[in-house]
């Protein structure tokens, strides 16, 4: 649904000017020091990029769903790492306290999550437990007031830069599935929580993740969001669903750029005394590639769209989510292949793109934890 047909295609518009002028143009420097440029976030900052999806009453500009998709079609044209410094907090950060918290915990922490004030990480993964996520084991302890969390997460991104993590652990010590996980908000700075050494991953370089480690942290009970034991499962797969329609939509943007990259080099690169562009080899890559991104703009719209008006969009989301993502990872192989030996070279943004978006086949759930959620659905609806 978008609100307002006259002022949205503005936002959009900014957008794509602030994506082209000045992040785009910041790409090579951001790969290089593994740093976005504090100008850059004072500019995300002040055009609300940390607030989009947080409700206007508390500071945000309260997108709808489908205006946030079109919003990530603009923000996924240039290298993930811009959009994941403000994604937390739009996101799978922000989201727990936005969909369950109580409205002191909504108070307190959303308005400088809008903002961007604060930056709001999401720790569910363990060593342990990545994929079958239920079967966690950091631990919280009720003794009086508060709670005791022991345990490690891994692979927390924008750990470094948290101001605030949306925690699970297991409060029910008996209950060993998801029933007996609650989710809480631990602040930076409370005694016994630590951070491992900043990891050195494939891509997304200026996107930061670490282990958050907790050593007898002492948490107020006050911060356990909802302020219900035994529902923080629900509530990490609840700020899941949403968050597979954002990334499947930066899917799409990214896709977006790389293939207009290709395009333009295989209009101006000449072999055998013409354009490649006009080999039909090289045009199946483009058309392959055109039609699959179409493909997954439209389910990423009209499952965006179906959830705008309350409809359970688990089995689209992860629908969106697989194809998406699979169809970047495709574009970006093809996309390589258009440049030939340059694709290879990281003078092209293309070798850089390649590496980013392979992440976005693993992380919010793999494509295999999207096939088995499209598949149990239908089971379930089967046999109703
Ligand atoms: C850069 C990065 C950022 C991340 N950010 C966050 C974050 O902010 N917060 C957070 O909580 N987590 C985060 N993660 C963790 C991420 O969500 C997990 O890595 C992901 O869910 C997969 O879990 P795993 O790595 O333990 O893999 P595993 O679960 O061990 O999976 C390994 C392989 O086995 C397959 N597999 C597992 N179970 C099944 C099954 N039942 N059927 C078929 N195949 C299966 C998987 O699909 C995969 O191919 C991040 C990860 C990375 C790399």
């Amino acid at each position: 649904m978008i609100r307002d047909q006259e002022t949205f295609p503005l936002l959009i518009d900014s957008l794509a000017r602030f994506v082209r002028e000045r992040l785009v143009p910041h790409e090579n420097e951001v790969a290089e020091t593994d740093a976005i440029p504090s100008a850059l976030v004072e500019e995300m900052r002040a055009l609300g990029l940390f607030g989009l999806c947080i409700p206007e009453e508390f500071g945000g500009l309260g997108l709808t769903m489908e205006e946030e998709v079109r919003v990530a079609f603009e923000l996924g044209q240039t290298s993930p790492a811009f959009r994941s410094m403000f994604g937390t907090n739009n996101g799978i950060g922000s989201q727990g306290i936005i969909m369950d918290g109580t409205p002191e915990q909504k108070a307190r922490y959303l308005p400088k999550l809008a903002s961007g004030e604060l930056v709001a990480s999401f720790a569910l993964t363990e060593p342990g437990s990545g994929s079958d996520a239920a079967s966690l084991s950091t631990t919280a302890v009720r003794d009086g007031n508060h709670y005791v969390l022991n345990g490690t997460k891994r692979y927390i991104t924008n750990a470094p830069e948290a101001g605030i993590f949306t925690v699970m652990a297991r409060t029910n010590p008996d209950n060993k599935g998801a029933g007996g996980i609650s989710a809480f908000i631990v602040e930076r700075g409370t005694p016994g929580l630590s951070l491992g050494k900043i990891d050195r991953k494939m891509g997304q370089k200026g996107a930061h993740t670490s282990d958050v480690i907790f050593d007898n942290c002492r948490v107020p009970a006050a911060n356990l969001i909802g302020g219900n034991e035994g529902v923080g499962f629900k509530t990490a797969m609840k700020v899941l669903d949403k968050g597979r329609l954002h990334i499947a939509a930066v899917c799409v943007g990214a896709a977006e750029r790389m293939l207009g990259d290709a395009l333009r080099y295989a209009m101006e690169r000449k072999q055998f005394g013409q354009p490649i562009a006009e080999f039909q080899l090289v045009q199946a890559m483009l058309a392959d590639s055109k039609a699959e991104l179409y493909a997954a703009r439209c389910m990423v719209i009209d499952a965006a769209i179906r959830r705008d008006t309350g409809q359970n969009v688990s089995t689209e989301a992860s629908c969106s989510k697989l194809f998406a993502s699979e169809m970047c990872g495709r574009v970006a192989d093809r996309c390589v292949q258009i440049h030939g030996g340059a694709g290879y070279i990281s003078d092209y943004a293309i070798e850089r793109f390649y590496r980013d978006v392979r992440l976005f086949r693993l992380y919010e759930g793999t494509s295999q934890i999207q096939q088995l959620v499209i598949a149990r659905n239908m089971i379930r609806a089967g046999a109703a």
